[in-house]
């Protein structure tokens, strides 16, 4: 059997250059079972092969006598090149004083004429092809231990070498996910999900060994299959699984793909990024089974890239505005303006109008949104003297704090420093603070909390009921204001359970003697409800949208209704 495991998944080629027809008949015969042969009837020919052919060459039997240009020359030409200089030579000479100097100047091996008997010369070249494929790879295990397909590092090294050899063909990178296969572990046991994950692998290798790629087991439960360009992603689908129901007895596993096709030499980090990319997107459809990358894809992700580049210009340049919102007092018979929520918008030179939707997870994936926070308070803070100075009111703002913030303690001066800088009382900042904020680590928060309300700052739990904090936490912690989330106001009369918990909120709140906001109150009707309720403050586009200060100001004086 032929000792080449180290890429069993790709056809080598191995080029012959030899000037006598014999010769090349006679290692075409004991070759082309196991190789593709290509030939080359001399030097200069042989070099031309090397510049133009697209697929990888694995190694070069070069005979050393031959008119045009001899073997040595050839063989100084091929190590100069950086592109080729790689591929093992093994020279084929009848002289033996020529043997020396040829190992000298690089080739890896030789053969003597007349040939030697058959299985000398396969296990020659057998040899030089895997002692060369090993050497790029000594530096990690190649294998993945369970599986036995490449690890990402050995991956990436092959589709690397791979893209640089078949340029200008399409490809596939196709990253497989088990869906939720933590479930399929807890039920089945290790030792099964680990079978499964074998089986995958086998009828992943299958199917790069009919399309000309290769595999890895990239993380836990994810594949990476480098293959040609495919046009039917359902067929694929259906391979996958009855090869998996068919050859193995696997049937209760779901698997998804993501698909990124290029014909490009790109980065293959990239690559596999894009595609798993889309492959996670579907990982909670019912009908999806594969997803491929497209424009679209791309061109969000280049947005993203591109609001995170363009950050720091815009803090510098002033690009993001300060909207506020009214939150108006409904308490007895006269509704009026009792405060405002800090919203952030970003007025980007080049892409106009960018909604917080937009950019507030990313920056918060980044830490990005500490600074923008810290810019938001400053403004807020700026604008409560500014209405103070210039209408002689003091409207209290209130802004938002990430959850980011709240782990850094230095928040609680920075946070005393800016309202001292802009001459307004604690009091008159209001800190909105999300409910998710508190899942863990809730001690650490406690702490900072209490350290702000000695200070005088006022504390809003915003979206009241989205998150899973317990009862529990809401009676540790100290706070002055409930607000409860938007989907209640929503959904209040769309079933009668929602209903309840809106009452049943005002009760807690009641309670506790903390003010209650509802948000998100779009018609007379949520309002009258919830005045009903007893909530004291309401927040909505039935009152206004958030504005810029300038047309904030016309609420001055205004009577609500
Ligand atoms: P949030 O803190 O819950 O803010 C309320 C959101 O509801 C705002 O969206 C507001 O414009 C919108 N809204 C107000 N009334 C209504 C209504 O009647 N109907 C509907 N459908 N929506 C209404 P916006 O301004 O797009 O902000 C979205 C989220 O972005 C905010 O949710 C907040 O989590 C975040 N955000 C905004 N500005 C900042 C900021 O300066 N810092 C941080 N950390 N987050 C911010
Ligand atoms: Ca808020
Ligand atoms: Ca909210």
């Amino acid at each position: 059997m032929r000792n080449n495991n180290i890429i069993n998944k790709l056809k080598r080629y191995i080029l012959i250059v030899e000037d006598e027809f014999i010769n090349q008949e006679i290692l075409k015969e004991i070759l082309s079972n196991d190789y593709e042969i290509l030939v080359a009837n001399n030097g200069i020919e042989a070099l031309e092969i090397l510049k133009t052919y697209s697929k990888p060459i694995s190694l070069i039997l070069l005979d050393l006598n031959m008119p045009l240009m001899d073997g040595f020359t050839v063989l100084k030409e091929i190590k100069k090149d950086k592109d080729n200089m790689n591929i093992p030579i093994i020279v084929i000479t009848g002289d033996k004083g020529s043997e020396l100097e040829a190992l000298t100047l690089g080739a890896v091996d030789f053969i003597t004429k007349p040939f030697d008997a058959t299985e000398i010369i396969m296990a020659r070249v057998n040899r030089s092809i895997e002692l060369s494929e090993k050497r790029i790879i000594v530096s990690a295990s190649e294998r993945d231990e369970l599986t036995d397909v490449y690890n990402k590092h050995i991956f990436e090294e092959y589709v690397g070498r791979i893209n640089k050899y078949r340029q200008n063909e399409k490809k596939d990178m196709i990253v497989l996910n088990i869906s939720h296969f933590h479930l399929y572990n807890e039920l089945y046991g290790k030792e099964e999900g680990d079978k499964a994950l074998v089986c995958i692998a086998n009828v992943l290798k299958d199917i790069a060994r009919i399309n000309d790629g290769i595999v890895s087991r990239l993380q836990r439960d994810y594949f990476a299959l480098f293959i040609n360009h495919l046009d039917n992603y359902d067929e694929l689908v259906n391979k996958i699984n009855n090869d998996l129901k068919d050859k193995y007895n696997i049937s209760n596993i779901i698997i998804r793909l993501g698909i990124y096709s290029s014909n490009n030499n790109e980065d293959v980090d990239n690559c596999i990024d894009r595609a798993k990319l889309v492959c996670d997107e579907i990982r909670n459809s019912n009908s999806k089974f594969y997803n491929i990358y497209n424009d679209d894809d791309q061109k969000n992700q280049l947005f993203k890239e591109k609001l995170n580049h363009d950050f720091n210009k815009a803090i510098a340049n002033k690009e993001f505005k300060v909207y506020y919102q009214p939150k108006i007092s409904i308490l007895g018979d006269k509704f009026k303006l009792a405060s405002a929520e800090a919203l952030i918008r970003w007025i980007h030179p080049e892409l106009g109008f960018i909604s917080p939707g937009m950019f507030i997870p990313l920056f918060e994936e980044n830490g990005n949104i500490k600074l923008l926070d810290q810019y938001v308070w400053n403004e807020a803070a700026k604008q409560i003297k500014e209405w103070q100075n210039k209408y002689n009111i003091t409207l209290p703002i209130s802004v938002n704090v990430s959850r980011a913030d709240m782990f850094d303690e230095k928040i609680v001066d920075i946070i005393n420093n800016i309202v001292k800088e802009s001459g307004i009382k604690p009091e008159n900042l209001y800190l909105e603070i999300t409910e998710s904020a508190y899942n863990n680590e809730t001690d650490q928060i406690i702490g900072i909390i209490n350290k702000l309300r000695d200070l005088g700052f006022k504390i809003e739990i915003d979206d009241f009921g989205s998150g899973y904090s317990s009862l529990n936490t809401l009676a540790t912690l100290s706070f002055d204001c409930l607000k409860l989330d938007m989907k209640f106001v929503h959904d209040m009369f769309k079933n009668d359970k929602t209903l309840k918990m809106v009452g049943i909120v005002s009760d807690i709140a009641k309670y506790l003697n903390v003010k209650l906001v509802a948000e998100g109150v779009e018609t007379k009707e949520q309002l009258d409800k919830l005045k009903q309720f007893n909530y004291d403050i309401i927040q909505g586009y039935y009152f206004s949208k958030p504005l810029p200060n300038d047309e904030f100001e016309n609420l001055f004086g205004k009577e609500f209704k």
